[in-house]
């Protein structure tokens, strides 16, 4: 086995065709940042950022439409924290509640339960946002309310498969070299779940965990299959993640959700791309925010861009001047996964490449 210095050693006297890996995951995108690791890649070797930041691929338009239900008489809305700062288009959460809506911090979904059990007369709206990974908890939610036989709670689903925005990626984006497969969705829907997109594409995928020697192991694996023309996936986080993925999470996920077309931010509309409520569930549903496909993007921000590797933070006009995390203009210099706000965050800016 290589050891972490002969790796370090080995990429950074890489000095083949230029290779460019696309790293997935948000959480990817901080431990990059925060370990230096662009310090150590040579100029022929680049990383981007991907569309595995959640709250960044859901449109404005579900941001308006969540403003308008915690603006609804007898109503609250329920979300994570960081998306009540995302601007929409015409608002968003954080102004929404400044003029009088009910906006309700969740730190976990399983606090609406106790929530709506002691405010009866309250509609409950939670603002369901994230990847396989956040699914199972909503399925979870989804059981307990049903169980409990609360009638005072509804989804605003804007769930994501993650896999249709990576053959969108494949099919519309120039090459990449190789993507660094994201940990946490990989625990769920697991490894084998790549392996049609790498055929399809001939693109290698590695799967790697959030440390130093983690990262710096997939891009080692990436650039060697690059040399070596395979495109093989490869599973870097076995301590964590399998070939068949999470057995009883994705039995939870199809007993509550169903796939069917979604608005991503940056790619449109994507078939199969979005988990909604059964339809033994629709019962529970919030409405449909799609139906404001019209919303646009903030003027002059390149999120969606962003998001499929397109630009990195610092090409935008607005990065570090207009849009900063204390004065946010999109979604990705917002949440903790955002590039924007990871590149922000680390002064990485100032480099010249990553
Ligand atoms: Fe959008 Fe701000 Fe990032 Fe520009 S810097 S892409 S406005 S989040």
């Amino acid at each position: 086995m290589n050891s972490i210095e002969s790796i370090v050693d080995e990429i950074k006297a890489y000095d083949g065709p230029p290779l460019r890996f696309m790293e997935i995951c948000g959480t990817h995108t901080y431990s990059i940042l925060k370990y230096g690791i662009g310090d150590i890649l040579p100029p022929n070797i680049s990383l981007v950022s991907g569309p595995g930041c959640p709250v960044c691929v859901t449109p404005a338009g579900f941001v308006d439409y969540a403003a308008q239900l915690s603006l609804r008489k007898n109503s609250v809305l329920c979300t994570f924290g960081d998306m009540v700062r995302v601007p929409g288009h015409t608002t968003s959460l954080a102004k929404a509640r400044a003029s009088g809506g009910a906006v309700q911090i969740m730190y976990a979904p399983m606090d609406v339960i106790g929530w709506a059990e002691n405010a009866p007369g309250m509609t409950f709206y939670i603002a369901a946002v994230g990847f396989e990974t956040t699914l199972p908890i909503y399925a979870l939610l989804l059981k307990e309310i049903t169980v409990r036989k609360l009638r005072n709670i509804r989804f605003l689903t804007a769930m994501k498969a993650l896999l249709p925005a990576l053959y969108w990626i494949c099919e519309k984006e120039p090459r990449m070299s190789g993507f660094i497969g994201p940990g946490h969705v990989s625990t769920i829907i697991g490894t084998a779940a790549y392996e049609p997109l790498r055929r399809k594409y001939g693109v290698p995928l590695a799967v790697a965990g959030f440390g130093f020697e983690h990262i710096l192991a997939a891009i080692y694996d990436l650039m060697t299959q690059c040399r070596l023309g395979t495109h093989a996936v490869k599973n870097l986080y076995p301590n964590a993640v399998s070939h068949e993925g999470n057995a009883q999470a994705n039995a939870l996920i199809a007993e509550y959700f169903i796939k069917k077309p979604s608005l991503w931010r940056g790619l449109g509309q994507l078939d199969a791309s979005g988990y909604f409520l059964a339809p033994s569930y629709e019962g529970f549903d919030a409405g449909d925010w799609m139906e404001n496909t019209a919303a646009p993007e903030p003027s002059g921000c390149l999120c969606g861009s962003v998001i499929i590797g397109r630009a990195s933070p610092p090409e935008c006009a607005l990065f570090g001047s207009a849009c900063t995390p204390q004065e946010p203009v999109g979604p990705c210099m917002v949440s903790g996964e955002g590039a924007c706000g990871i590149w922000y965050r680390s002064g990485a800016a100032k480099k010249e490449h990553l």
